[in-house]
């Protein structure tokens, strides 16, 4: 039986959080290779893609939107235009983005948005691209973007992209304090390689080749919040608080009311705090939340890139 063609496609694709990530030193070509263990969160990105006859992005959502490209720069065009590129697709789509993940907030929002577009083109366009070729697409568009694709509990090293996945046990619940400001990644990054210089090389060791601690594998396996907290680390969290002094009082304000640990994610400036259960999860928004901070809750992980409806 043949399939009518589909007149529209809707997909969601999650942002998320890194639980660890190190830096490894500066290379030749301006990069870092980096050791990340990601964790898919609940907070995520839906695209609804439907037949136009030139390339167009709307957005929507309940973040600040402001910083939001709506022209080319877009990176959900970007994946559209790298899509058609690769199958030889002539037409057009219209893209329409609902936002729930802050932008510029170091949680993959934009990432987010591009897997879900190749993924929802991919069906309407019936391209049907390969698995493995549209992670191809995926790591051409950016290094968190293969992550928004598959989803769970990875350790991306290299640039971030090259993924293996985790074990990972249960659910941990989250509470995120969304900044009015975003941090720029190419800031920060500077912003580390400008602190790593200024400490005389041998006081401060920097692997060529960052690998995830054994001990974050482990609480995640073992799907225990306790120890996950314990463990939790980001070597851009010093850079991201030197830029942004502010945060070191949200970091405060979360580990006084009743959060296993805090931690910025990515490279920030949202504060993402560790809670027990749901229910430490609930007081700690309401506390920051009285605090006049914009809180959201989110649980993790949670599945990657998926086709919602038609
Ligand atoms: P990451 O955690 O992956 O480093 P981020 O969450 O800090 O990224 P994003 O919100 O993904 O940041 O986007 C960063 C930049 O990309 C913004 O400056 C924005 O102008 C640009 N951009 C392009 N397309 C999008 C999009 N669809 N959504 C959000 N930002 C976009």
């Amino acid at each position: 039986m043949t399939r009518a063609p589909r007149t529209s496609v809707r997909a969601k694709a999650p942002g998320k959080v890194n639980v660890f990530l190190r830096v490894g030193s500066l290379m030749d070509d301006g990069y870092h290779d980096v050791a990340i263990a990601y964790q898919a969160l609940s907070l995520s990105e839906e695209v609804r893609v439907s037949h136009a006859d030139r390339l167009s992005v709307e957005v929507s959502g309940t973040v600040e939107l402001s910083r939001v490209p709506l022209d080319g720069t877009n990176i959900a065009i970007q994946a559209a235009r790298l899509l058609a590129a690769r199958t030889g697709y002539t037409g057009g789509a219209r893209i329409e983005i609902e936002k729930h993940v802050p932008v510029t907030g170091g949680m993959g929002g934009g990432s987010a948005d591009a897997a879900a577009t190749l993924l929802a083109l991919d069906a309407l366009w019936g391209t049907e691209l390969p698995r493995d070729e549209m992670l191809e697409l995926a790591r051409k568009l950016g290094a968190d973007v293969p992550f928004a694709f598959t989803g769970g509990t990875a350790i991306g090293t290299g640039r971030g992209d090259e993924l293996s996945p985790a074990l990972a046990s249960g659910t941990f619940h989250w509470v995120l304090a969304l900044a009015e400001f975003g941090l720029s990644t190419p800031e920060v990054y500077a912003e580390l390689d400008r602190h790593r210089s200024r400490h005389a090389p041998g006081v401060l060791h920097v692997d060529d080749a960052p690998t995830v601690d054994a001990d974050v594998l482990q609480a995640l396996r073992a799907g225990d919040p306790r120890m996950l907290a314990e463990v939790l680390h980001n070597d851009l969290q010093a850079a991201a608080l030197h830029l942004s002094p502010s945060l070191a009082q949200t970091l405060e304000l979360g580990e006084e009311n009743g959060a296993l640990a805090g931690i910025i994610s990515g490279s920030g400036p949202t504060v993402a705090f560790l809670a027990a259960d749901r229910d430490s999860a609930l007081e700690l928004q309401v506390a920051l939340s009285a605090a006049q901070l914009r809180v959201v809750r989110a649980t993790g992980p949670v599945h990657g890139a998926r086709i919602v409806s038609d």
